[in-house]
């Protein structure tokens, strides 16, 4: 399918200029620079669509491959760069921004709601650095699907609007398909933004971005006496929730720099993700992070360090005097330890089936982890099956998925006595805990069939996938397969911070 060269009218969207009244120290304009056609359309999220008032068929799949490459724009729209900073791998990086995403438009729908289209792979910006611009078709199919996905599991995350192979050519480890993802969130602001004007010594640029945050998004805010710190709150409080939902569902972040993390809370830049198959609390899913910074189990305490980034970078707004800006700044981080707690306890009960608060709840989850370490157990496939456990049972079918079956004896004990206590009853116990633990998630293995046929120039995978990925919770018994075991050649895959 080729973009048409004829003049057609602009696609119509409720556009908006509203990040571009920051100061223009807050970005550049830029324009897209469309990979070579000819193109074809991947795939569209038509519950993405319907965010910003679209409906999937009412485009056609030129319009919508002149949309997603960046060859037309929506009329009115000014495209834009911003400019953040960021800590990488703990290391400060006193100007990244906007390398190869950008803002094609901001979209407000009919609800009000604001909806920023940024498009990534759209070619060079001012902040591209030694990079090209561009994203590969691999990575741009995790990403796509990785945030559809999500959303389906009820983890706050960017959205996916569409995907759009090109047959230019792209440069990594090796020679690839190109292709432009375009995505959807309410802001694209990272902790990083803040970082960049503290670190940067323009301290007065501070509170225009704050300010920007409140009033495009969290108006309540504007009610406390402290408008900005209750900003740092509200992000330490999402944070704390969103990543507490990634460990109760086994992602891993892969890249967790504070240039990724949103100022909402909600999950950005999809790079070297992965789902836990066989769990392993030190699971590193980006083959580049040598050390484990960014491992599994880590998540919790890195979402705490760069919240301190953050906070750090909003002293200056934080109180007129250091010291008692620090007072304050301490006095929130400090909550985000308990507050994790609370987040990812309210999800493991769940999980677990429990409807009722008990005092020792948070050991026995630990106990059921420290005895899926080491045992070769499947982490979704286990939560699923757990639906299944009767308290005075055998439970032969999970006790067998433990490479060491007393292991789970032990634990089951536990919890035999746990649901006991609650009286719970075991057909309501288990249509809650399918409505609490998937069945479906984005497997390494099923993302890699998907894209190997989309290289060859078949994207029934992905749209296959997106489907099924849209309703995680739900049996689709005709769909089994795709919640089965990763089969043993998967086992190798790795993912890398090169896309
Ligand atoms: P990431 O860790 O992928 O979120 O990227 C970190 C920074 O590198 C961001 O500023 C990106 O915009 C930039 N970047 C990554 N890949 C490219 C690329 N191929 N071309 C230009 N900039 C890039
Ligand atoms: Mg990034």
């Amino acid at each position: 399918m080729t973009v048409p060269t004829e003049p057609r009218p602009a696609l119509t969207l409720n556009v908006c200029d509203d990040f571009a009244r920051l100061p223009a120290s807050f970005f550049s304009r830029v324009t897209p620079t469309p990979l070579q056609g000819p193109h074809r359309l991947v795939s569209v999220s038509a519950a993405a669509a319907r965010l910003i008032d679209l409906d999937a068929d009412g485009l056609s799949p030129d319009d919508w491959i002149a949309l997603i490459t960046g060859t037309r724009l929506p009329s009115n729209a000014r495209p834009l760069a911003m400019v953040y900073a960021g800590h990488q791998f703990g290391h400060l990086v006193p100007q990244l921004g906007d390398g190869r995403a950008i803002l094609l438009a901001q979209v407000r729908n009919q609800a009000g709601a604001l909806w920023d289209l940024h498009l990534k792979g759209a070619g060079p910006t001012p902040y591209s650095r030694q990079g090209d611009g561009r994203a590969v078709l691999r990575s741009s199919i995790r990403e796509y699907l990785c945030s559809e996905a999500m959303a389906a599991l009820g983890i706050p995350t960017t959205r996916a609007l569409g995907l759009v192979a090109s047959s230019e050519a792209v440069y990594r480890e090796r020679i690839e398909p190109g292709a432009t993802v375009l995505r959807l969130a309410p802001s694209h602001i990272r902790f990083g933004h803040f970082e960049y004007f503290y670190y940067g010594n323009r301290h007065e640029y501070l509170a225009p971005l704050a300010d920007y945050l409140i009033d495009h998004h969290l108006t309540h805010l504007r009610e406390f006496d402290e408008p900005y710190l209750a900003l740092l709150d509200h992000t330490i409080q999402r944070t704390a929730e969103t990543i507490a939902a990634w460990q109760s569902v086994g992602f891993c972040h892969g890249v967790m720099n504070t240039d990724n993390m949103a100022m909402l809370g909600h999950t950005l830049d999809y790079g070297p993700f992965g789902f836990l198959d066989t769990y392993d609390a030190g699971h590193i899913c980006n083959h580049s992070d040598h050390r484990g910074r960014y491992a599994y189990d880590q998540q919790p305490y890195i979402g705490h360090w760069n919240l301190s980034c953050l906070a750090q970078a909003m002293l200056p707004i934080l109180d007129p005097d250091p010291e008692t800006a620090a007072v304050k700044a301490t006095g929130y981080l400090e909550t985000y330890p308990s507050r994790y707690d609370a987040a990812y306890l309210a999800r493991m009960r769940a999980k677990l089936g429990l409807a009722v608060h008990g005092r020792d709840d948070r050991t026995l989850v630990d106990a059921l982890f420290a005895a899926m370490q080491g045992n070769s157990v499947d982490f979704a496939i286990l939560f699923r099956t757990l639906a299944d456990f009767e308290p005075d049972g055998a439970n032969a079918s999970l006790r067998n998925q433990f490479l060491n079956p007393a292991t789970f004896d032990a634990w089951a004990a536990q919890y035999a006595t746990r649901l006991k206590a609650e009286r719970s009853d075991p057909s309501q116990r288990r249509v809650a805990m399918h409505a609490a633990n998937p069945k479906y998630v984005l497997r390494n293995h099923l993302a890699e069939i998907a894209i190997q046929k989309s290289e060859a120039g078949d994207d029934s995978e992905v749209n296959r996938l997106l489907a099924i990925l849209a309703r995680p919770y739900d049996e689709q018994p005709e769909h089994h397969a795709y919640a089965d075991y990763p089969p043993a050649w998967a086992t190798g895959l790795e993912v890398s911070c090169s896309s």
